[in-house]
């Protein structure tokens, strides 16, 4: 027997056409197709068995060529600011995390591209554990999805490409979910409204400018020198500072400069005006993370005053600059931070080491 295919890690246009293709072979009419189509996406439903609006016979007919997996939650928390965490537990056991967070009248959810991560950047968690495999489209897009699943359910406005992995070194599946995430006959979520974050991967940037949709791009810049760069982000020596500005200065629309602020490290007034000069340079807007400390042994944050001064010596050199606020102070939401608690990691962590959290 054929594998049954999976209808979620095809882009609309894709998936009309095997349903087409399917109800023709079954005597219905086309209208069918539309109506299944709603149901993966816009209204998702759980299973064909749950598409109570088709026959049952036609239900089961579907069942048997198609899938629709879904990503099982392996266990979710909540902050008591609203932020909320889901880990995911995939079909070969791998675990990604998916973070939710409301901000008036908007919910963001910061999405993963991969299991784990090659880069080791240097105070990250995801880094620290290694890559295990690229996401398939239907399993990025698939957080978005089982969010419409919930009882009862969140809607998502804006998507951050900020979770578990480098998007752009997983293009050939980020490619097709953007479209699942932006086309209204799938998710339908705005493209200003979804950004792709990168350390710089120039291929990627170059892809993602590519494409008519205007999707916003953020680049983690975290050193204004290739020096310092080098040792926090080791992807460097492949893709270095004066390149990756240089991608930023192509790309055709605003771009984002992600730095989280490392004490001692990098924040100093000398980097203030390293890094101001660089943004000016493409005009990239500044987000100033806060550090968050828990997957990054041998880094402490910079105090918010300090962040403050930093902030102010950008603006003065005519910067755009925000600093982002910290979310999720109650849970383990920073990048890879949940996965490492549930899978185990080397040195167990006191409760409150993991409670000031960043995540988008
Ligand atoms: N690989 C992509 C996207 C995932 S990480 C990228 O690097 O851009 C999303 C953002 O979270 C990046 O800017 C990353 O550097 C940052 N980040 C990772 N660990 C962090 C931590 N402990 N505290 C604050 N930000 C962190």
């Amino acid at each position: 027997m054929t594998e049954r295919e999976n209808l979620l890690n095809l882009v609309p246009a894709d998936a009309e056409q095997r349903l087409a293709q399917a109800m023709t072979e079954l005597g219905q009419p086309s209208y069918r197709v539309g109506q299944v189509l709603r149901r993966l996406w816009q209204v998702p439903a759980a299973s064909f068995a749950d598409m109570t609006e088709i026959p049952l016979a036609l239900r089961t007919a579907l069942d048997e060529r198609f899938s629709l997996p879904r990503l099982e939650l392996a266990t979710s928390q909540q902050s008591s600011d609203g932020t909320r965490k889901f880990l995911f537990r995939l079909r070969d056991g791998e675990a990604i995390e998916t973070v939710s967070i409301p901000d008036g009248n908007r919910v963001t959810l910061c999405i993963s591209s991969q299991a784990g991560c090659a880069l080791r950047c240097a105070f990250c968690a995801t880094g620290a554990m290694g890559f295990s495999r690229n996401l398939d489209v239907y399993e990025i897009a698939g957080q978005v999805r089982e969010m419409r699943l919930l009882d009862p359910p969140i809607e998502i406005t804006n998507i951050v490409f900020m979770g578990m992995g480098e998007p752009m070194m997983n293009w050939k599946a980020v490619d097709p979910t953007l479209t699942l995430l932006n086309d209204p006959r799938a998710l339908g979520i705005g493209a200003r409204h979804i950004t792709i974050s990168t350390v710089g991967v120039l291929p990627g940037i170059i892809a993602l400018g590519k494409r008519p949709e205007q999707f916003r791009l953020a680049i983690s810049i975290h050193a204004p020198n290739d020096e310092l760069r080098q040792q926090l982000m080791p992807i460097n020596t492949k893709f270095p500072l004066a390149e990756v500005i240089e991608a930023a200065k192509v790309f055709d629309r605003r771009v984002t400069f992600e730095y989280v602020m490392l004490g001692g490290v990098n924040d100093n007034i000398e980097q203030a005006r390293e890094l101001a000069s660089l943004a000016r340079e493409c005009r990239a807007f500044v987000n100033l993370i806060p550090l968050h400390p828990g997957g990054s042994q041998g880094f402490v944050p910079t105090s918010g005053n300090e962040i403050s001064r930093f902030a102010r010596l950008l603006r003065g050199r005519d910067v755009e600059v925000a600093v982002r606020k910290s979310r999720g102070i109650d849970i383990a939401a920073a990048c890879g931070q949940l996965r490492v608690e549930r899978l185990g990691r080397r040195t167990p962590r006191a409760p409150e080491q993991d409670s000031d959290v960043q995540v988008a």
